[in-house]
């Protein structure tokens, strides 16, 4: 028999209720006067993160799930069903950023735990098994990686990388130390060949104003847009602001204005985005003109080829202002790609059952077909199994910020979603 969504309801309180008191692990940056009005701050592999994960495995061992930690430290907590074979997952992370809120990655493993003590209390045994696993360092807020250890089992970053990255604040300690101090280097391998999942569901908020300013409650993502960062070298002359005409610069930060200016054109005539989010110039003296500026450069569509075409016509553009016709001197830029990421299709299975889903629960209006604008721990699984997403609005679309809210309805709501798509492609799954 398929499984019919909502033949289970999740407990919209104790799930409500498991979020704020896990928030006691790194809650930081108060803003309002209840006890829940303060954002947080549990970066990957801190004390605050052993805590909260100790807390993971010991309720989900209490529920009967197996725990598996695998060499990132990556928790997948599975639940046996009638047969064998790789879990139907449901993910997300634990970690946040240092001045993040009590949703983003939480809400997701949350409401896993919260489907499966409702599966569990229910005496509900699916086909095959079903996880939730708790990723680690999704944020790459302490470790400048993001979708640090989904992206090793994905097997798109090596181990050995991934153990080598350090501590912004701190270039002394490494991830792959830091997974030893809380004790969370497990042994199983850090691959999916090793450590299969047969699908990946993530509830996730929309860290964006879409659904929230059209009215509606629940998004069925598509996939995450394309993404590409460069770091951008402008050369030019050193020379005296007072004693050098303007025909005999070459003035590299008069050219990054352009630059940066021409980019955002770009990219709004495509319908794509375009963002400087690091800028440095050198000397740095008042009266005189730069001899070098470097700034990064992070474009995005939800099409690889409109990215292509952004990247091109940026680059036609920047030649042009390096070429500068009125002056005798030229700058020259460098451009280094940084990272490369290319837009991800999520698999129709995952979207129909999130849709189904969704459709059971609110009326069709509410929903919508929406595409990521940030990277989640499903675009890594997304290369390797079938995965699906689910959003919920958050207020004004604020995240990474401790005011990140998402009301308790449509807490529950997104796990109730979250947990009906997973169980319908149990229900669907030949093997
Ligand atoms: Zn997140």
């Amino acid at each position: 028999m398929p499984y019919e969504p909502r033949q289970l309801t999740i407990n919209a309180k104790r799930l409500n209720e498991t979020i704020h008191e896990t928030c006691e692990w790194g809650a930081a940056h108060r803003w309002g006067d209840a006890p829940t009005e303060t954002g947080m701050c549990r970066l990957a592999l801190s004390d605050d993160d052993k805590l909260v994960r100790d807390w993971f495995v010991k309720e989900m061992t209490n529920l009967g799930c197996e725990i598996k930690i695998d060499q990132m430290g990556s928790i997948f907590a599975i639940r046996k069903g009638k047969k064998d074979g790789p879990p139907t997952a449901m993910g997300s992370h634990l970690d946040t950023q240092p001045t993040g809120g009590r949703y983003d990655g939480i809400l997701g493993v949350q409401s896993a735990v919260e489907a499966l003590r409702t599966i569990h209390d229910a005496g509900l045994v699916t086909e095959y098994p079903i996880a939730v696993v708790n990723w680690t360092n999704e944020e790459g807020a302490r470790f400048p990686k993001s979708l640090h250890a989904s992206s090793v089992w994905s097997g798109e970053l090596s181990l050995q990388d991934a153990y080598a990255l350090c501590d912004v604040a701190n270039p002394g300690v490494s991830a792959g130390a830091e997974l030893d101090r809380i004790g969370y280097k497990g042994t199983v391998l850090a691959c999916h060949k090793a450590n299969p999942l047969a699908a990946h569901f993530e509830l996730h908020i929309e860290q964006g104003p879409v659904l929230e300013s059209h009215g509606q409650r629940v998004g069925v993502v598509q996939g995450g847009q394309a993404y590409k960062w460069f770091n951008i070298r402008i050369n030019g002359r050193d020379s005296h602001a007072g004693t050098t005409p303007f025909d005999y610069r070459a003035d590299p930060m008069l050219a990054a204005s352009q630059f940066i200016l021409a980019a955002h054109q770009i990219a709004k005539e495509h319908h794509g985005l375009a963002t400087t989010g690091i800028f440095h110039l050198q000397p740095g003296s008042i009266n005189t003109i730069p001899n070098v500026v470097e700034f990064t450069l992070d474009i995005r569509h939800v099409e690889d080829e409109q990215l292509a075409r952004i990247e091109e016509d940026i680059r036609a553009a920047s030649v042009k202002i390096a070429a500068n016709d009125n002056a005798r001197f030229k700058c020259t830029i460098d451009w280094e790609v940084l990272f490369d990421n290319s837009a991800t299709k999520f698999h129709p299975l995952c979207t129909g059952a999130v849709e189904k889903a969704a459709c059971a629960s609110v009326p069709s209006e509410q929903v919508r077909k929406i595409v990521s604008g940030a990277g989640h721990d499903s675009c890594a699984t997304s290369r390797i199994c079938p995965t699906g997403m689910v959003f919920i609005p958050c207020r004004e679309g604020l995240s990474h910020n401790p005011r990140e809210f998402s009301t308790p309805e449509d807490c529950a709501l997104g796990a109730q979603v979250l947990m009906d798509a997973a169980l319908l492609f149990d229900s669907q799954r030949t093997a």
